[in-house]
C-alpha cells in the first residue's frame, strides 16, 4: 500500500523540516516525498535532519504548483491544525488510515501538509476530498510539520499492519497447490471405496459401524486433499483389495 501514498509539503520554510519529514516517512516505510516550491532545497539542513533518509530526499519530486503534485492522485487529503470557515469532511488520523486501507489497492493518495507559519490556505484545502486533523490540545493544537507527518504516517502503518494480521488470523481453507482440489464427487467415491475396503479387511463391522466412518471423513476432509492425493489413496485401497482377492 505504501507505494501509492505520497506526502506533499507546501512551501516549507525550514529545510531541516523537510529532512525530518523524510526521516519520519522512512521510519514508517513510506517513500514518496513531493515538495511544492520549497524555500530552500536541496539543503544541508535537510540532509542533517533526515538522519540517513537521504534516499527520500534524493528522490523527492519538486513542483512549482500544488496542482502539479496532485494531478495524478485519486484521493487528496489536506491536513489542518484548526477548523476553517466552510466545514469539510473531517477525520482524525486513525479514521484516515481506515479510509486509505479500504480504498482500492491502486488508489494514489496524496496527503498535503502546510507551511510552518500559516498552514494551508483555504483555497488549497478546498482542493482536497477530505481533511484530517490531529486532535491535539485545543489550546495548543499546532504540531511541528514533521511531527504531524509522523503521527499520520504511524496511523497509516498501524492500519496496514493490522490488515496483514487480520488476514493471517483469518481461518484458512485448502492449500494453493499447483494441483486442483478434489471435488465432492471424487471425495464421496473415495469414502465409499474406503468403507468397502475396511469391511473387506474386517476392520469395519457393517452391523456395528459406530463412529468409524464419520471420524475418517472428518480426518480426510480436514486435510482438503487434492485430486492426485485422492488418486493415491484409492490406489492403495485397490492394492489392498487385490491382495485379499488373491
Ligand atoms: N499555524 C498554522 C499551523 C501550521 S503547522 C495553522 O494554524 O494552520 C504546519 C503544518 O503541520 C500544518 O499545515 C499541517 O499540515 C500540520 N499540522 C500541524 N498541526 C496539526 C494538527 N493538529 N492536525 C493536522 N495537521 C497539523
Amino acid at each position: 500500500m505504501s507505494n501509492n501514498i505520497r506526502i506533499v509539503l507546501v512551501n516549507t520554510t525550514h529545510p531541516g523540516n523537510i529532512g525530518a519529514v523524510a526521516r519520519a516517512m522512512k521510519n514508517m516505510k513510506l517513500t514518496e516525498l513531493h515538495l511544492v516550491a520549497p524555500k530552500f532545497f536541496p539543503h544541508e539542513d535537510a540532509v542533517a535532519r533526515s538522519s540517513g533518509a537521504t534516499d527520500l530526499l534524493d528522490n523527492a519530486v519538486v513542483h512549482e504548483a500544488l496542482a502539479d503534485a496532485l494531478a495524478d492522485c485519486q484521493l487528496v487529503v489536506g491536513t489542518s491544525a484548526r477548523g476553517r470557515h466552510i466545514p469539510w469532511p473531517l477525520v482524525n488520523p486513525r479514521e484516515l488510515a481506515g479510509i486509505v486501507q479500504t480504498a482500492p489497492d491502486s488508489t494514489r493518495v496524496a496527503i498535503v501538509f502546510g507551511r510552518e507559519d500559516r498552514g494551508l490556505t483555504n483555497d488549497e484545502l478546498q482542493l482536497c476530498h477530505q481533511h484530517v486533523h490531529i486532535p491535539a490540545n485545543p489550546d495548543f493544537c499546532s504540531l511541528n510539520v514533521a511531527a504531524a507527518v509522523q503521527v499520520i504516517c504511524y496511523e497509516l502503518r498501524m492500519a496496514a499492519l493490522y490488515a496483514e494480521q487480520a488476514q493471517a488470523d483469518q481461518p484458512q481453507w485448502g492449500t494453493p497447490w499447483d494441483i486442483e482440489l478434489a471435488d465432492h464427487g471424487e471425495l464421496e467415491r473415495m469414502f465409499a471405496h474406503l468403507e468397502e475396503t475396511l469391511v473387506e479387511i474386517a476392520f469395519l463391522d457393517p452391523d456395528n459401524p459406530r463412529q468409524l466412518m464419520p471420524r475418517l471423513r472428518r480426518l480426510l476432509l480436514r486435510a482438503v486433499p487434492d485430486k492426485v492425493e485422492v488418486n493415491v489413496l484409492r490406489g492403495i485401497l485397490k492394492a489392498v483389495q487385490k491382495r485379499i482377492d488373491s
